[in-house]
């Protein structure tokens, strides 16, 4: 029988590792649900969206169509914003400034949300986030809520960046992981929560394989 399995947790857990290796593992889709706002930051930013005025936000998310499309070559699924893949652009650190503010945002939530649970119809999917166990996917079959020391989190990120942008600095990547989970934690509307029915995976000493299988462990439970 084919499930929902929600990834939830801190900035740069290794949420998004955890979750491709399971798709890849089971054959079920797998939903990048930050990507989805970081997209939406990214047309904001673009566009000189002042994301203060309502309005502004409202016409802005009518122009805007998220698709995410399975690339063969890269074997992973990739956003697309209106038709254009930007994948790699949004992983930039001028996006992940901004991400949280929008993020916060009740009326991009619920255009986001509405859609993941548009796709979460068709079972057998691996979705990571922020409040996917908690808002998105309240009755999803498995719930694993991601932590890993702050240290681990801030190198990981580091090296994943410094390779695309060899000027960008470790104190940098932690600020932003600092502001980001302040913001994601202390949000108005779907803060950052653990569910409580959630599994907690502290990967912090534990390597890919031995966490793909302590996760394959709860699928099959
Ligand atoms: O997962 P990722 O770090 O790419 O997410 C970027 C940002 O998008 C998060 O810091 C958070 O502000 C927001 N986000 C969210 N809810 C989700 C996923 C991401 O608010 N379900």
């Amino acid at each position: 029988k084919k499930i929902i399995i929600t990834i939830d947790g801190w900035s740069s857990c290794g949420k998004s590792t955890l979750a491709k290796q399971l798709a890849k593992e089971l054959n079920y889709a797998y939903i990048d649900s930050g990507a989805m706002y970081r997209a939406i930051t990214l047309y904001f930013l673009r566009n000189h969206v002042d994301w203060t005025d309502e309005k502004e936000v409202h016409e802005a998310l009518a122009q805007i169509q998220l698709e995410f499309h399975y690339n063969e070559a890269h074997r992973q699924s990739e956003i697309f914003l209106n038709g254009e893949n930007v994948e790699y652009v949004i992983r930039d650190l001028v996006v992940a400034e901004k991400v949280s503010d929008v993020a916060a945002l009740r009326e991009v939530r619920e255009f986001a949300v509405r859609q993941q649970q548009e796709m979460g119809k068709k079972k057998g999917i691996v979705m990571d986030g922020r409040d996917i166990g908690t808002v998105v996917f309240p009755a999803a079959e498995l719930k694993i809520f991601m932590t890993a020391d702050n240290a681990i989190r801030v190198e990981r990120r580091f090296r994943e960046l410094y390779e695309k942008n060899p000027n960008i600095t470790i104190d940098e990547v932690k600020a932003n992981l600092e502001m980001r989970d302040y913001i994601d934690s202390h949000r108005e509307v779907s803060p950052l929560r653990q569910a409580a029915d959630a599994i907690v995976l502290d990967n912090s000493h534990i390597g890919m394989e031995q966490q793909l299988k302590m996760a394959l462990n709860w699928v099959y439970e």
